[in-house]
């Protein structure tokens, strides 16, 4: 490749001397030497911040959906669970306010609002975040609590979760790191008693300062492939700074501690108006901070999910709505599925009552009406697209008898 140029201009080593040899008018540059020139051009953008990206990348004000609207668009995936919604689209409109103040340094910064939504499993936790990704196409990305444990221990390390990151958004750093981070199974990793031990609590506190400062903001060398870090590796560096991370859990007998607190609350005012005023069958409408304090995460983990939501346990009604109202609920895909084969697909009303009856009956929730609803089609799924047939319809009776024979029905004992 070089003919007048057969000497890289950086390190002086010659086109034999490397694999590849760049030319110019004036001078060259080797393979390794613009791998060096990228890692430095990287390092640099880091610092910039994405602040200034965010311009770049077109990111207005004015483009941005307004907490309504994102409210409006959630509402359109997930049923009920309007506290929640609230909330998150709040924070989301927020934090991406954030990426947009201006860069001075005598002014208010507006703070990170990451965010920590409780309630039960298999009631929309996630469903939410990624749907809010989805509407802002930020890359999005799900990591379970539970496998992480403190660095130097067997399992992954915190930063994983940037890894995985990098790779949804394609390796695009400005990309990632603007993007959602949905840790779930958060109340996992909350410390098991009180009193801290002498022994280590690999998966306990020593996680939650590990998470510490990825949620508030730091610069983290990430292996780009995941695993774990060694010496080696070649690191690229992530700013989370602008990621929003949204944690979720199920935080199961939290209740507890929220009746202990407000009874003390109660007993310490001696008001007997609010004795009368708490519903003892939704204390999670309660829930405050030092709630999760006392469940065991720390401090200062608190502190940095300022936005604390709950989400309500799915009562009758909203399974039956979230089997047919959703843009792509169960049934409208199976719908879709039956009409690419030319067939008109018919729910009776009582059949859809019968698939809720099941799922509570199972004790699966909204996760539950799914794999019924499977189990309910395979039959016609497997036989009608060769039949010819125009229109079928699911009665309770069908859906019975077909959920009957399946292995669904066997989670019922
Ligand atoms: P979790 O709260 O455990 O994160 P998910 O969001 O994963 O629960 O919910 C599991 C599945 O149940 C979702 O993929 C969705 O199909 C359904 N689902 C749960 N809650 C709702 C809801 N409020 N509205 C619509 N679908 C829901």
């Amino acid at each position: 490749m070089a003919r007048n140029n057969n000497r890289c201009s950086f390190c002086g080593r010659t086109d034999t001397q490397v694999r590849l040899l760049v030319t110019g008018e004036t001078g060259a540059i080797c393979d390794e030497c613009i791998q060096q020139a990228y890692e430095v051009m990287q390092q640099h953008l880091n610092q910039d911040t994405i602040r200034n990206s965010s311009k770049a990348m077109g990111l207005k004000l004015s483009d941005l959906p307004r907490p309504s609207d994102i409210k409006a668009y959630l509402d359109q995936y997930v049923i009920g669970q309007d506290e929640a919604k609230r909330y998150l689209s709040v924070a989301v409109y927020n934090h991406y306010k954030r990426l947009l103040q201006p860069v001075t340094k005598d002014e208010v910064e507006i703070e990170k609002s990451n965010v920590v939504m409780v309630g039960p499993t298999g009631t929309g936790k996630t469903l939410m975040a990624r749907t809010i990704a989805n509407l802002l196409k930020v890359p999005f990305t799900i990591v379970d609590a539970t496998v992480f444990t403190e660095a130097g221990y067997v399992g992954e390390d915190v930063e994983s979760i940037l890894s995985r990151l990098l790779q949804v958004a394609d390796y695009n750093l400005e990309q990632a790191q603007r993007g959602i981070v949905f840790i779930d199974e958060i109340d996992k990793i909350a410390r098991k008693s009180d009193n801290p031990s002498i022994t280590r609590d690999v998966s306990g506190e020593g996680v939650q300062q590990g998470l510490l400062k990825l949620l508030e903001g730091t610069v983290v060398n990430v292996p780009p492939k995941g695993g774990r870090k060694h010496p080696e590796q070649e690191y690229v560096q992530v700013d989370t700074r602008n990621i929003l991370f949204i944690c979720g859990g199920a935080f199961d007998g939290i209740e507890r501690k929220i009746a202990q607190r407000l009874n003390t609350h109660v007993v310490g005012y001696a008001s007997v108006e609010n004795v009368a005023r708490i519903d003892r069958n939704d204390l999670m409408r309660y829930i405050q901070p030092q709630d999760l304090k006392s469940f065991g995460l720390i401090p200062e983990i608190i502190g940095r999910l300022p936005v604390l939501t709950h989400l309500d346990q799915l009562d009758r009604q909203t399974l039956r709505n979230i089997l047919t109202e959703p843009k792509n609920s169960i049934i409208r895909q199976q719908q879709k599925l039956f009409q690419m084969d030319g067939i008109k697909l018919i729910f009776d009303d009582d059949a859809l009552e019968y698939m809720v009856d099941k799922a509570i009956e199972f004790k699966l929730g909204a996760r539950g009406l799914r794999s019924i609803v499977e189990a309910i089609m395979i039959s016609p799924q497997y036989e009608l697209p060769s039949t010819g047939q125009k229109e079928f319809r699911v009665t309770r009776k069908f859906a019975r008898e077909q959920l009957e024979k399946s292995a669904v029905s066997r989670f019922a004992s």
